[in-house]
């Protein structure tokens, strides 16, 4: 099989002092595992705007559809903000999303033991926790017509329509089915079926997707306002919860900030299979570009490293060094290392972005 090749798109802000770091956690795996990646790197955001007029380039978006994996940093930035819309950062990244049609969003939300007490909930609740919420990204009421403000006899209307076709449901369905397989064995699927038409198709369809090939995988359906509340009360009853744009924008921030840190948090975004199986896919940290510790060695490399390790286990099929990584990173939490955003009340000495990626690629020394 040929070499696998990773797109990287470091971006704007922090996204390029992370994305060092996982640019040698890349190198390792090419030295010490033997698992060499054909890596190009390329401009998105901000900095394509700066060089070439466009958040991205019509070469850019191409290559990006070649590629095995894309890996993006983060997009944006205070002197961006006066552009017009179609030129501001984020539309490289929402047209990266629309063009690769990626619409799986995978968002774990995992709870390192050494950062429990990072969190709003108490240790116990949390401890442990390692649950995947799969939005639907690229349908729902974000996008359906019709849509607008207008004006009905004398006072305005504001209009967005939440449509779903049977496609659209069936494909989400399978890749959180495919996801649970991996990991745990069961998913979760949340609408409103109780008063919405959108839910009760949406129910009806994930129902026949499971019969048809997924009967091994537990499937169960819950209203999304109780899953919310389920999150909160108990999240370790979950495993993989299916859900779609909307329900999945709001329960997959409230899960995420059951683990603490925005530093922290990995994400993927899924397509249809290419013409070698692995899907369209793009990786990338929750967390935007944080101009203000921008260019201070002060950054939280792991969301980003995370990611990486994301694209190991879903486009590389390489799930025990993934566990490798994510292991690494668990290790050095345990033995205290802490950027500052991971720094509790207590304080203490926090370490630099570079730093964090010696004690994990020492980390990963030590595993072998
Ligand atoms: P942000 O995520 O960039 O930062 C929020 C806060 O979290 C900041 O205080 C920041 O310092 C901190 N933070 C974020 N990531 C961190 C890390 N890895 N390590 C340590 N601390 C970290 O969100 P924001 O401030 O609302 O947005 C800043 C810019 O990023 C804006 O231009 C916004 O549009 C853009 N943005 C981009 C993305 C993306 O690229 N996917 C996502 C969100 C925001």
């Amino acid at each position: 099989m040929s070499t696998p090749s990773l797109l990287i798109l470091a971006g704007d802000g922090i996204g390029p002092e992370v994305m060092a770091e996982v640019k040698r956690v890349i190198g390792w795996y090419r030295d010490k595992r033997d698992m060499p990646f054909d890596v190009s790197e390329d401009l998105v955001g901000g900095c394509a705007y700066d060089a070439h007029g466009t958040p991205l380039h019509d070469d850019t978006m191409a290559r990006a559809q070649e590629v095995d994996a894309v890996l993006l940093g983060a997009v944006g930035g205070p002197q961006y903000d006066d552009l017009d819309f179609s030129l501001k950062p984020e539309r490289g990244l929402l047209r990266l999303r629309k063009e690769m049609d990626l619409f799986s969003n995978l968002r774990p939300a995992q709870c390192f033991d050494a950062l429990a007490d990072f969190s709003s909930l108490k240790r116990d609740v949390v401890a442990g926790l390692d649950i995947m919420i799969v939005r639907e990204l690229t349908s729902g009421v974000y996008f359906g017509d019709p849509r607008g403000i207008h004006t009905e006899g004398n006072e305005r209307v504001g209009i967005n329509t939440q449509r779903y076709t049977e496609s659209e449901i069936a494909r989400v369905a399978r890749s959180a089915f495919e996801l649970a397989r991996r990991r745990g064995n069961k998913v979760c699927s949340m609408e409103k079926a109780n008063v919405m038409e959108s839910g009760v198709l949406w129910r009806q369809v994930v129902t026949e997707v499971h019969q048809k090939d997924y009967q091994d995988v537990e499937l169960s359906h819950m209203y999304a306002d109780n899953g919310a509340m389920q999150l909160v009360r108990n999240p370790k009853q979950f495993d993989v919860i299916v859900t779609d744009n909307l329900f999945g924008d709001l329960l997959s921030d409230a899960a995420a900030m059951l683990t603490g840190s925005l530093g922290m948090l990995p994400s993927a975004s899924l397509g249809l299979p290419m013409a070698n199986g692995r899907p369209k896919a793009l990786y990338e940290p929750v967390h935007g570009s944080a101009p203000d510790i921008a260019g201070q060695g002060k950054a939280n490399p792991i969301a980003c490293i995370l990611s990486f390790a994301m694209a190991l286990r879903y486009s590389f099929d390489a799930g025990t060094e993934a566990d490798r990584l994510e292991q690494a990173v668990e290790t050095v939490l345990a033995d205290g290392a802490r950027t500052a955003d991971l720094l509790g009340p207590e304080g203490g000495t926090p370490i630099s972005t570079s730093e964090m990626g010696d004690r994990i690629l020492a980390a990963l020394d030590a595993s072998l």
